[in-house]
C-alpha cells in the first residue's frame, strides 16, 4: 500500500542572519524530517531542526561544484512519497531568483503538497544594512529587481531599465560589473549616479562599498569584492549611512 504523502515547505531563509528567519519558517523546519539546503543559506539554521533531522547540503553555486536540479527535485519528491515532510530551504526569498517556482511547479505536477514561505530576499537585507532606503519619495517612485545573469547569457536591456528611474537592486552581477557599468552609462546614466555594492549581507563578514557607477567596477575590484553581492544603483544611494566609514576604510585598503 502507498504511503501518505508529506508534504514539502519551500522556505525562504533570508541572507547571513538567522534570526532574519520568519516565525512560520522556525516552525515549518522544525515540522520537517528531511532538510534539502542550499549553499548560501547559513549553517547556524541547523538549531531550529527536529532531533534526527536528516539534513543534506544541495549547494549549486554558479561555476563551481553543483547539484542538478532535476536530482534536487526528484530527491524532494522521493522524500515526500515516502510520507515524509520536507523543508527545501534557499538564501533570501525561495521565489525571487532562487528557482522556486520550478520546483513548485514540478511538484505539484506531480500531485505532491507544496507551501511557500517567504524569506527576506538579500536586496532588501543589503539595501537597510547600508542605511539605504529603495523607494525615498524624494529620490524615486520605485525599485527593480533585476539579474544581471540571464539564462541565455543576454545582456539585460539595461536602456529600459534606465529608463524606469527606479533604484535597481542587481543580483548575480559580481562577475560582469564592467558590462553592468558600461551598460548603464551607455543608456545615459550620469557617472556621478550613486552605487552601492554590499557583499555577505547580515553575515559577520558583512562589507558594503559605496561608489558611484563611474567608479563602480574600478572600487569593486580595488576592494575585492565578489559574489555574494547585491548592487544598487539609485539617488537613494546618497543616503547611504555606512558611506564615510567606508570609504575611509577602502582608503586605508587601496592606498
Ligand atoms: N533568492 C535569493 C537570491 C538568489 S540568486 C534572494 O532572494 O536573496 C544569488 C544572488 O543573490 C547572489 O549572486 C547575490 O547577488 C545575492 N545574494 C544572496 N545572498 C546574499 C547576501 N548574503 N548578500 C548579498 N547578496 C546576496
Amino acid at each position: 500500500m502507498m504511503k501518505t504523502p508529506g508534504k514539502i515547505w519551500l522556505i525562504g531563509a533570508g541572507p547571513g542572519d538567522v534570526e532574519l528567519l520568519t516565525l512560520k519558517a522556525v516552525r515549518a523546519l522544525g515540522e520537517a524530517q528531511v532538510w534539502l539546503v542550499d549553499d548560501l543559506v547559513n549553517p547556524e539554521i541547523a538549531q531550529f531542526a527536529l532531533p534526527g533531522t536528516r539534513i543534506i547540503g544541495v549547494g549549486k553555486r554558479g561555476g563551481c561544484r553543483s547539484t542538478p536540479q532535476g536530482f534536487i527535485n526528484r530527491l524532494m519528491a522521493r522524500y515526500a512519497r515516502q510520507g515524509q515532510v520536507v523543508a527545501r530551504i534557499k538564501g533570501g526569498d525561495a521565489m525571487l531568483f532562487g528557482r522556486g517556482g520550478e520546483e513548485v511547479a514540478y511538484l505539484q505536477e506531480r500531485g505532491l503538497s507544496v507551501e511557500v514561505v517567504n524569506g527576506l530576499t538579500s536586496g532588501l537585507v543589503g539595501a537597510t544594512r547600508a542605511g539605504i532606503p529603495l523607494t525615498h519619495r524624494d529620490y524615486t517612485r520605485g525599485v527593480t529587481f533585476v539579474t544581471a545573469h540571464a539564462q541565455d547569457h543576454s545582456e539585460p536591456d539595461w536602456a529600459a531599465l534606465a529608463a524606469t528611474g527606479t533604484t535597481l537592486v542587481i543580483y548575480m552581477g559580481m562577475s560582469r560589473l564592467s558590462s553592468i557599468q558600461a551598460g548603464l552609462r551607455a543608456a545615459g546614466l550620469p557617472a556621478e549616479m550613486p552605487a552601492a555594492v554590499i557583499e555577505r549581507a547580515a553575515s559577520p563578514d558583512e562589507r558594503v562599498l559605496v561608489t558611484s557607477l563611474g567608479l563602480l567596477a574600478r572600487e569593486a575590484q580595488l576592494g575585492g569584492y565578489a559574489s555574494p553581492a547585491v548592487i544598487v544603483v539609485g539617488e537613494v544611494v546618497a543616503l547611504a549611512t555606512v558611506r564615510e566609514a567606508e570609504l575611509r576604510r577602502c582608503w586605508a585598503r587601496c592606498a
